[in-house]
């Protein structure tokens, strides 16, 4: 047996635009504000307690749904942001990164044919889901200079078919957080078409001037709605990968079932480290959100000064920027170029949409990086001039 042998359920996915672009960055010795993981590390009182952990022999499996102090300190966290008050025990189940909280929702909640809407430019595991769990993708296309949603083209993409409806807020990667305005309507839709939500919330603490506001707690929205989030970007550490889903019972069991057989359980000892990182003080979250709109202004106007049409993220930690004023037909060529000429790599977005043409004028830079790193790009990409074509 010699030739490819990927399932069809995988017909028309790659490798992730993530690693390409990654692998690119490091052949050309290029800065990279592609893939979005932050070039410095977490704090050491979290570090701390996960290296405890592994000293003092917490290296065994954990328990399914989770240390029960992991479980505790989630849904004491989700009380105080949210008002909600999930069990600890029954309603809070702690996943291998949001990436696991993702598919096992859709794996133990989603029914082959189903339909579930997503919005675009969408984060790409989504889609990847979707297909593993056979259903059928609707998509919503946010659009440009702002990202909000279209209310016409949300009830049009409801029916009595959809099962579910993903929303990603604050949204990589047009930076959008979604206002209760926007989450009143999908309420609405939810409940006239006895739909349920999944919310990706792995950015919540990303905010710039604007409140991010959970689904869950919109009236009636709780009993169907799975919350998921991570720690990963909150605590800048994306290689630990661990991530919670939050849903009342009848929707946590079948994210469990799911779990149980994908992964069973996620890393002991970084339960105990994200223990830690979860109970930490204010002060934590203040000077995280504090440091990180820095780094957004100073890389939006350097974005600006260099000549790119700039769309100021409200949330995560991506800026989408319109590159056609330097005259590249689209976002893959503007990125290669990038990359090979200017050394500095950045994802071409037309990977996040169900037509690429909808995402050909827009480049993704990620500023979850020192400042020195962005200032350094910032000035490299002085260098870019218009290309006459
Ligand atoms: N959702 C979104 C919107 C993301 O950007 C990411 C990026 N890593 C994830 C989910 C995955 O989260 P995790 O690393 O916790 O699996
Ligand atoms: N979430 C990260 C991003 O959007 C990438 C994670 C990954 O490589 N899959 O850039």
């Amino acid at each position: 047996m010699t030739t490819q042998q990927t399932a069809s359920r995988f017909d028309g996915f790659g490798a992730t635009i993530f690693t390409e672009m990654s692998r690119l960055a490091l052949e050309h010795d290029a800065i990279n504000l592609g893939q979005g993981f932050p070039d410095f590390d977490g704090p050491d009182f979290v570090k701390d307690a996960a290296c405890e952990a592994i000293r003092s022999g917490q290296n065994q499996y954990a328990r399914s749904i989770g240390v029960p102090a992991l479980n505790k300190a989630i849904a004491k966290r989700f009380q105080r942001e949210s008002g909600l008050s999930p069990d600890p025990e029954t309603e809070i189940t702690v996943t291998t990164g949001c990436s696991e909280a993702l598919a096992a929702s859709f794996l133990g909640l989603v029914n082959p044919g189903d339909e579930v809407i997503l919005f675009e430019p969408y984060y790409d595991s989504y889609r990847a889901c979707v297909a593993m769990a056979g259903a059928k993708a609707k998509f919503i296309t946010l659009k440009p200079p702002h990202f909000r949603i279209d209310e016409a083209a949300l009830r049009e993409a409801f029916s009595d078919k959809t099962r579910a409806i993903l929303i990603n807020t604050p949204h990589n990667p047009t930076g959008a957080v979604f206002n209760l305005d926007e989450l009143h309507l999908i309420a609405e839709l939810c409940k006239e078409h006895d739909a349920m939500a999944i919310t990706d919330e792995v950015y919540e603490h990303l905010t710039f001037g604007v409140e991010h506001e959970h689904l869950a707690a919109v009236d009636g929205m709780y009993e169907r709605t799975v919350t998921l989030s991570s720690l990963g970007k909150t605590f800048s550490f994306t290689g630990w990968k661990i991530g919670w889903a939050i849903a009342p019972p009848h929707l946590s069991n079948a994210v469990r079932m799911a779990h149980q057989y994908l992964t069973f359980a996620s890393a002991t000892p970084l339960q105990h480290g994200a223990v830690a990182a979860i109970n930490a003080p204010d002060s934590y979250f203040d000077e995280f959100r504090a440091a990180y709109k820095r780094r957004r202004d100073l890389l939006v106007d350097g974005l600006a000064r260099v000549g790119f049409k700039v769309h100021p993220p409200q949330g995560t930690y991506f800026v989408l920027a319109d590159h056609t004023p330097f005259g590249f037909a689209n976002d893959v060529a503007f990125c290669k170029y990038l990359i090979e000429e200017i050394g500095v790599a950045a994802i071409p977005p037309s990977a996040f949409y169900a037509n690429p043409e909808e995402g050909k004028d827009l480049v993704r830079f990620a500023f979850c990086k020192s400042e020195a790193m962005l200032r350094e790009a910032i000035s490299r990409m002085s260098e870019l001039k218009r290309r006459e074509v």
